[in-house]
C-alpha cells in the first residue's frame, strides 16, 4: 500500500527529502501560537480581519508569494495592500500568533491570515512590486526556518481545503469554520479537521556501526539516503517503519530510537525520523523502488561524500540529521573547509 522508499523523490513526502531544504523542527517552539482554542470562538476570524494590523500570506496555484526574485523570505503583506474585494472563492486561514525568540522579522503578536487565492483569481494588480510565487521546492533552500514553518503550515491547510469541499458521509458541500480549522456539513452536522498523513524515516545502522543507506531507480546512481515509508492505519510508527525497512530493503530492525520530526506539505506529511538498528548483514534491495543499498562506515561515507562517489541528502532535511546523528557530526561537503 505505501510504497516510499527513500528520500529524494519528488513524488511523495518521503521521497522529497533529498533533495530539499527545510530545517527539521527540531526545537519545540513553534514560530506561531496557532491559538487552538480561541480560533474556534465565534466571530473570532472576524475580529481578526477587522484589525489593520494583520498581516496576510498569499497563496496561487499551490505556490506563496515571496518577497523578493531571491526567494528567501515569504512576502508578509499588510492588510491595508489588499484590494477591497476578494476574487470570489479566496480560502481565508487563520495561521496564528507570531511568538517571540524564532528570529523572525515580524514583530511578535502579528496576526498571521492565509488567502489562498482561487486558480482563476485573475489579474493579481495589487500584488506587491517585485514579489514572485514560488513552490515549496524552489524556496525551501533559501528559506529560514521560521518561514519555512509557516509555508509548511499554509500550504499542508490549503491543500486540505482544496481536496474536502465535499462531506464523505453524504457529499454535501462543507462550509469552513473554525478559522478555516475545520469543515462541517450542513446537512448532516459532521465535522472534519485536517488530516496528516505520518510517515517514518529511518538510518539502520548494523551490528558493526555502519549506516544503510538506498539509492532510488529514481536518482541519480550515486546518490544515497535514508529509507521511509507511510504508516498504515492501525499501525504504530515503528512496526510501520519496521514493515517499510523489511520491504524495501529486507532488512529486520529489532529496536528503534525516535530523534526528531518534520512537517512536509506534499500533501501534508509528517515525517517521524528514527534511528533504526539491525544484526542483518545482507541488504535485498526491492529491485522495485530501490536499486542498491549499501553499508557506509563513517571514515568511508566521509570519503565517498568528499570524492562525489556518493551525494546525501542536504544538510537541511531530516535525512542529513539522521545522518549526522549517527556519523556524530557534520559531514563535509565537497568544497567545504573541514
Ligand atoms: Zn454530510
Amino acid at each position: 500500500m505505501s510504497t516510499i522508499t527513500c528520500c529524494g523523490m519528488y513524488k511523495c513526502a518521503a521521497h522529497a527529502y533529498g533533495r530539499n531544504m527545510t530545517k527539521p523542527n527540531l526545537s519545540p517552539d513553534a514560530a506561531l501560537d496557532r491559538e487552538c482554542e480561541q480560533r474556534s470562538e465565534p466571530g473570532f476570524m472576524e475580529s481578526v480581519l477587522a484589525k489593520a494590523a494583520h498581516k496576510v500570506v498569499i497563496f496561487h496555484r499551490g505556490k506563496a508569494l515571496m518577497a523578493g526574485a531571491s526567494l528567501d523570505v515569504l512576502a508578509y503583506v499588510d492588510a491595508s495592500a489588499l484590494p477591497h474585494e476578494l476574487p470570489a472563492g479566496t480560502l481565508q486561514v487563520y495561521l496564528g500568533k507570531v511568538r517571540p525568540g524564532r528570529g523572525h522579522a515580524l514583530a511578535p503578536g502579528t496576526a498571521l491570515v492565509l488567502l489562498a487565492l482561487p486558480d482563476d483569481a485573475g489579474e493579481l494588480a495589487w500584488v506587491p512590486e517585485l514579489s514572485t510565487f514560488a513552490g515549496y521546492r524552489a524556496a525551501a533552500e533559501h528559506m529560514g526556518g521560521a518561514d519555512a514553518e509557516i509555508f509548511i503550515q499554509a500550504q499542508a491547510v490549503a491543500n486540505w481545503h482544496s481536496t474536502h469541499t465535499f462531506c464523505p458521509r453524504c457529499g454535501n458541500p462543507t462550509e469552513i469554520q473554525a478559522a478555516g480549522w475545520m469543515r462541517r456539513c450542513g446537512n448532516d452536522g459532521s465535522e472534519h479537521f485536517p488530516r496528516t498523513d505520518p510517515a517514518a524515516i529511518v538510518a539502520i545502522v548494523g551490528a558493526d556501526d555502519r549506516i544503510l543507506l538506498a539509492n532510488n531507480f529514481a536518482w541519480e546512481e550515486n546518490r544515497y539516503s535514508t529509507v521511509a515509508g507511510f504508516i498504515e492505519g492501525g499501525e504504530s510508527a515503528e512496526a510501520g517503519a519496521v514493515r517499510e525497512i523489511a520491504e524495501e530493503v529486507g532488512v529486520h530492525l529489532h529496536s528503534l530510537k525516535y530523534l526528531a520530526s518534520q512537517a512536509w506539505p506534499f500533501p501534508r506529511s509528517l515525517m517521524l525520523g528514527f534511528i533504526g538498528y539491525t544484526d542483518d548483514v545482507v541488504a535485498t534491495p526491492d529491485l522495485r523502488e530501490v536499486r542498491a543499498a549499501r553499508w557506509f562506515g563513517r571514515a568511508e561515507l566521509q570519503e565517498a561524500v568528499l570524492a562525489g562517489d556518493a551525494v546525501i541528502s542536504s544538510r537541511l532535511s531530516i535525512a542529513r540529521e539522521l545522518i549526522e546523528h549517527w556519523y556524530g557530526g557534520k559531514i563535509v561537503e565537497p568544497g567545504e573547509q573541514e
